[in-house]
């Protein structure tokens, strides 16, 4: 049985004299050190408030008891601690957690905390709805409502880091919650940014999720850095994709595979393609025999993922021996594949199940500029 608790509680909503403070979270390292200084502050008190932050876990500028109790209230006064203030708190069947966290402005996200035996996986979103409009997805079902800025993003990571055990800590991080990562582009950077050098994550722990935008996945790979890339690409063919991704119209399956090369080529790390598996629309055996040809050849991995039930939609997931009909041609041709598990179905956390929102914008939580 699933759990969940709620609170009206808003680090969101902190304010002083009516102005929303800036995050904590949006600072560099040297602009808090800036500040501090400026109060007469020596520079440890920047790597000291940045470990309460990330290994320490605080959830309030209070909890940092080491600091000077004025600069405890220097800092409140200053800095909103957190940009989200949490709605709700889901707990699946297996562990699976889920929350619903508010902005500053109302707008509504969702995050994700998995986990497995030696991993524990944070699902994070980059924007409020989506603009590409997969027919499969609860995520883009209201459409783009805005982007996130980095510190909503980076702040959706500290505050599932804050429900793990003592004894737990992040091993990878997946940006394939809520909107298109690469549509979000310097924030999503700044994020990565954000994670391999201060939360202390290596780029091969983290995963980029694109619906296949060419442009930017080329500029993606200029980087050179060894962040993972995954596809969506849902089709083999450009008028079935463009059915199931409408973006794919002006774009097409050969430009993103070309776009998908460069990256392994730019940066070492094979690509792995997304196939959301939808009964009777891509998962016939002729539908894999495609995928293979596309695929041959190429340093990928397909990961099959029949679809998550979403309650406005009437697609469904195949049954078990089409899925794994599919999987076997894919195996036959030498392509690596594997079926995505389930992951927090009963609270709706899967796969293409995030949603804009399901609870009221503005009466859960006070937030508001
Ligand atoms: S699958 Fe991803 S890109 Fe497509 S609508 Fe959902 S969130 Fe957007």
């Amino acid at each position: 049985m699933s759990n969940e608790t709620t609170t009206s509680r808003s680090p969101a909503a902190e304010a002083v004299d009516g102005r929303i403070l800036p995050a904590l979270t949006s600072l560099q390292d040297a602009d808090l050190t800036g500040w501090l200084s400026r109060r007469g502050h020596p520079r440890y008190r920047t790597d000291q408030i940045r470990r309460w932050i990330v290994e320490r876990r605080a959830g309030s500028f209070s909890d940092m008891t080491d600091l000077p109790r004025e600069l405890r209230t220097d800092l409140e006064q200053a800095f909103r601690f957190s940009t989200l203030g949490i709605v709700s708190h889901q707990t699946a069947r297996d562990r699976t957690e889920k929350l619903l966290l508010q902005c500053a402005d109302g707008e509504l996200v969702e995050s994700v905390l998995m986990r497995d035996p030696g991993r524990r996986t944070v699902c994070i979103s980059t924007q409020v709805g989506c603009a590409m409009g997969c027919v499969f997805c609860a995520s883009g079902l209201q459409g783009l409502r805005r982007s996130l800025a980095a510190s909503e993003i980076i702040d959706q990571v500290l505050a599932l880091n804050r429900l793990l055990e003592e004894d737990e800590r992040i091993t990878n991080v997946v940006v394939m919650g809520i909107g298109e990562p690469l549509a979000n582009y310097d924030a999503l950077l700044d994020t990565l940014t954000f994670l391999t050098s201060r939360f202390g994550l290596g780029a091969r722990r983290i995963t980029v999720s694109t619906v296949g935008l060419p442009a930017r996945m080329r500029q993606f790979a200029s980087l050179k850095r060894p962040y993972n890339l995954a596809v969506s690409l849902h089709a083999p063919t450009d008028a079935l994709r463009t059915q199931i991704v409408p973006v794919n119209r002006g774009t097409g399956i050969q430009d993103i595979l070309a776009a998908a090369d460069r990256y392994f080529y730019e940066t070492g790390r094979r690509v792995t393609y997304e196939y959301v598996l939808l009964r009777g629309v891509n998962d016939l055996p002729v539908h894999a025999r495609q995928l293979a040809d596309l695929l041959s050849g190429r340093n990928a991995h397909v990961n099959l993922i029949p679809m998550n039930r979403v309650t406005e939609l009437t697609l469904a997931a195949p049954d078990h021996q089409a899925t794994d009909r599919f999987r076997s041609v894919l195996q036959r041709r030498g392509i690596p594949v594997t079926v995505r598990k389930r992951r927090g179905a009963d609270i709706d956390a899967a796969c293409g199940q995030l949603r804009l929102s399901r609870t009221p914008a503005r009466n859960a939580a006070s937030a508001g500029r």
